[in-house]
């Protein structure tokens, strides 16, 4: 039998210490949390070999008294609890008390520190756990803290940490996600001599986004403030079509420290469904704050993932705010010219280039507002189909008069609106604006002018927008039942991916059924869909169902995306004018019809001014 031993002290704190301490930047992460414990507002961060050399953190917090300091080093001091009824309400971003005593076991630190009330500071050594030196100093308030190679004592530890450079990037990632979290505190990172990050401090998030993840991410963003059910949620997130291939521009705070929550990641997401580009993530940086104890923050220090009491509460107040900054806030993509020098000697006969415009006057609708447990009511416009193309959507009526949005109550749909509000939407006339039509270009962009601006729409992509949130919004499409039924031989996969969503192909216009041995047959289609090759559309909608997840709702999108795609009218189809001004119209005064279902961008807009600027008429 081998003999129990109890370890020695200094060999529990270095295993204690691997839970805190995994590599430099763990503990840049812990110390200047401290830092922000302290009440600094000034934090500046160096190393030299990717941390692994040289960590320095200086701060102007409050300090340490003399007498405490040798205490600060020691497991399980802390002088932010004191009693169990205190974890219930923790507001410092430590409170274990471990990352002081774990850094010195595994590195050679020095402190120097003077508190608020002390005439002189204190200048305390420990190396590998064990007290060097402790000897008073004249020093600013505050603290400085160094520590010097990191894991010197633990070589197994050491060969675990990668190249210099990785480590670096690894710290200043989390000085980044700490500036981030803290618009208020002004930080400073220098790397091997160099300053490379710096925030000013203020207190303006815009300006610590901009410091922090530079000019690309801070052009595109929109702004976030909302406070529903208790939960402040504000901060900034980017416009659908400025979404990233990867999740890494995503940073949630809450109550100041930076965490990751799947809940918060989905809602997110969920808001910019339809929106965003399949296969892109949203960018955001959030600030949620919520009541303390609806949070469990006792996790462990070196992670980041955090527990809600309360995760739909969370969710939902997430997702509405999203959801509202996106409509609100959202514009369309603007194109800036770039400054092409003026030719003064290139005239331009007005009257040669007069369109023979189609003016209509039209009014502008109210943006919907999301809030949290809204009465599902649905937009239904009140209609007669105009074009052929357009058949089953069409909202312009023959004398393109005012259009009448009638409101019917009913469940599932993407248009909402306040409880509070009446059951009828009308419409507020802002303010008249003329939607011109000037042409088309490449068979394929509508030319429009309205107010100062003029738009390139994409009529493909509008026409499918269109379609995709008419058949979102309907209750089950209409079917156009086929005068011969058609046999679809299908692959075993799409087999199976049809046979177990017939009732979804159902709800979406299609008659589908089984015919065995792979095969199905098809009795009706949607009713837009006309002249189909059959087997090659069942194919592509069997592959929708299949890279899908596991949500019905999900699926039947996938099925609206493609049906949509596959009605709308394409790129290089003749339309007359009239459909033209229709198509504008629907896009430029629905400010839901922004992006494809793909989340490509419907619609440009070129402003007067930058065209002013262009030709030299203004500066
Ligand atoms: P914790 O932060 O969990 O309390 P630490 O080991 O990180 O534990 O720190 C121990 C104590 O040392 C803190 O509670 C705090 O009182 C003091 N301390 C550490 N760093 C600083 C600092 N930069 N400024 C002022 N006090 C500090
Ligand atoms: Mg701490």
């Amino acid at each position: 039998m081998p003999k129990i031993n109890l370890l020695p002290k200094n060999v529990a704190e270095l295993i204690a210490a691997g839970e805190v301490v995994e590599r430099p930047a763990s503990v840049i992460k812990e110390l200047v949390e401290n830092s922000i414990d302290a009440k600094a507002t000034q934090i500046t961060v160096e190393i030299q070999r990717g941390g692994i050399t040289y960590i320095r953190i200086t701060d102007n917090g409050i300090g340490i008294e003399a007498e405490d300091v040798p205490t600060a080093f020691l497991r399980h001091a802390t002088s932010k609890i004191k009693t169990q009824n205190d974890l219930d309400s923790i507001a410092t971003l430590g409170f274990r008390g471990e990352a002081l005593a774990a850094v010195s076991s595994v590195s050679k630190v020095e402190m120097l520190t003077c508190s608020e009330n002390s005439n002189e500071g204190i200048h305390y050594s420990i190396e590998g756990g064990e007290e060097k030196f402790n000897q008073p100093v004249g020093c600013p308030r505050g603290t400085t803290i160094i520590i010097r190679d990191i894991f010197y004592n633990t070589p197994a530890r050491m060969k675990f940490l990668k190249k210099d450079v990785s480590e670096g990037n690894a710290c200043a990632s989390v000085v980044e996600r700490i500036a981030l979290s803290h618009p208020e505190i002004a930080f400073k990172l220098i790397r091997d001599g160099k300053t490379v990050l710096t925030t000013s401090g203020n207190g303006d998030t815009k300006a610590c986004v901009y410091a922090v993840l530079g000019r690309d991410f801070s052009n595109s963003l929109v702004d976030v403030n909302d406070d529903i059910n208790g939960i402040k949620v504000s901060g900034l997130i980017c416009k659908p079509f400025a979404c990233k291939a990867t999740r890494s521009g995503q940073y949630t705070f809450l109550n100041g420290r930076l965490v990751r929550s799947g809940t918060v990641i989905a809602a997110v997401e969920q808001a910019y469904k339809n929106s965003a580009m399949v296969g892109k993530f949203p960018a955001f940086v959030l600030y949620l704050e919520i009541p303390f104890d609806t949070v469990d923050v006792n996790v462990h220090p070196a992670k980041t993932e955090v527990r809600f009491s309360d995760e739909k509460r969370i969710f939902d107040a997430v997702y509405a705010s999203v959801k509202n900054a996106l409509t609100v806030g959202d514009t369309r993509p603007e194109i800036k010219l770039n400054k092409a020098p003026f030719n003064p000697f290139q005239r331009v006969i007005a009257n040669e280039y007069r369109q023979q415009a189609i003016t209509e006057t039209v009014t502008k609708t109210p943006a919907p507002q999301f809030k949290q447990e809204p009465v599902k009511t649905e937009v239904v416009f009140k209609s007669k189909p105009e074009f052929e193309f357009m058949n089953n959507f069409a909202v312009a009526d023959e004398k393109g008069e005012k259009i009448e949005p009638v409101v019917t109550p009913k469940t599932n749909i993407d248009i909402v609106v306040e409880e509070e509000k009446p059951q009828v939407m009308q419409p507020i006339v802002e303010e008249k604006d003329e939607i011109i039509i000037i042409g088309e270009a490449f068979s394929t962009y509508i030319v429009a002018q309205m107010g100062d601006s003029v738009f390139m729409i994409d009529k493909h992509a509008a026409h499918e927008r269109i379609l995709y949130n008419k058949l979102k919004a309907e209750e089950k499409t209409e079917v156009q039942a086929l005068l011969t039924p058609v046999t679809v031989t299908l692959s075993s996969g799409e087999y199976d991916a049809v046979i177990n969503n017939l009732s979804t192909l159902e709800k979406s216009g299609f008659e589908v059924e089984d015919f065995g041995n792979s095969t199905v047959i098809v009795r009706g289609l949607p009713v837009f869909l006309t002249n189909e090759d059959i087997g090659n559309l069942l194919s592509e909608i069997a592959e929708s169902l299949i890279t899908t997840g596991k949500v019905s709702v999900a699926k039947e999108d996938n099925v609206f995306h493609t049906v949509a795609c596959r009605a709308a009218v394409k790129a290089g189809n003749n339309i007359s004018r009239f459909e033209m001004l229709d198509l504008a119209k629907r896009v430029l005064l629905d400010k839901e019809i922004m992006y494809c279902p793909h989340g490509r961008p419907v619609a440009f807009e070129i402003k007067k001014r930058e065209l002013e600027k262009q030709f030299g008429r203004i500066q």
